[in-house]
């Protein structure tokens, strides 16, 4: 399973799609990418290969700025729905997802009694508290440091929003995720394997922290906001 984001001037879904391929060796029931094209973000997904997703996704798509997943389903059987990008009830807010959130029906029951889940998964949880966050905060960042401080478990994170159309939220703990750097450019990787076709310089994410990923910067911060710097590494090409 596996994570991947692209947020510059380039094709997004064949930067995406190459790359869910370069992790295609760790396994996988499904797939999906999202990939904003004018004030929407449009979402395909499929169970089974990512073959099948390159047919689903419409070749004429012209986006920029995307996010990717591949799933191995921990709750909630293997399908089209289940598979991520999640989005809020609004459609404001799209997330993928690598790991488990042990406490999300807890989340449920306490912050999201009136919401109608679509999927069955326990990240469909995250989504829907950072649209609710949003809300009462009228915040997107404040409103993602929020909910992930919340969650109990494991999890890579990645988090569009089309009102914010220039960013991309991340976020981790204990599962892996880095940040790639590129010329006009960034992208977002559980594993550099799946980014080296564009880029071999990468910044490392500890847990507890936020990045605000824009095609021409990279904002590390704490969960509490105070900024943290970090010198990118390169990657082995052969790796
Ligand atoms: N727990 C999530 C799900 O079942 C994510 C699984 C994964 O890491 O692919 O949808």
């Amino acid at each position: 399973c596996g994570i991947v984001g692209y947020i510059g001037n380039n094709d997004a879904k064949e930067i995406l799609l190459n790359g869910l391929e370069k992790l295609e060796y760790r396994g996988y029931d499904s797939a999906g990418i999202a990939v904003r094209s004018d004030q929407n973000t449009e979402l395909f997904k499929v169970k089974g290969r990512i073959a099948a997703l390159r047919d689903a996704v419409d070749e004429n798509i012209q986006a920029t700025t995307g996010i990717g997943h591949t799933r191995w389903a921990t709750h909630g059987e293997p399908s089209a729905t289940n598979a991520h990008p999640h989005q809020s009830s609004s459609g404001r807010f799209t997330l993928v997802h690598n790991g488990v959130i042990e406490n999300y029906l807890e989340l449920k029951a306490e912050y999201l009694q009136d919401v109608n889940f679509v999927s069955e998964t326990d990240t469909e949880v995250i989504v829907q508290l950072v649209e609710k966050f949003t809300q009462e905060t009228g915040n997107t960042l404040e409103a993602f440091r929020q909910t992930v401080k919340l969650l109990h478990g494991s999890y890579a994170l990645a988090v569009l929003d089309n009102q914010n159309p220039d960013e991309v939220f991340v976020a981790k703990n204990k599962s892996p995720l880095l940040v790639g750097l590129g010329e006009d450019f960034n992208v977002v990787a559980s594993d550099s394997m799946a980014m080296l076709q564009v880029t071999d310089q990468f910044l490392e994410l500890m847990d507890g922290e936020v990045v605000i990923v824009k095609q021409n910067s990279v904002e590390l911060q704490k969960l509490d906001g105070t900024p943290v710097e970090r010198d990118p590494f390169t990657a082995e090409i052969d790796a």
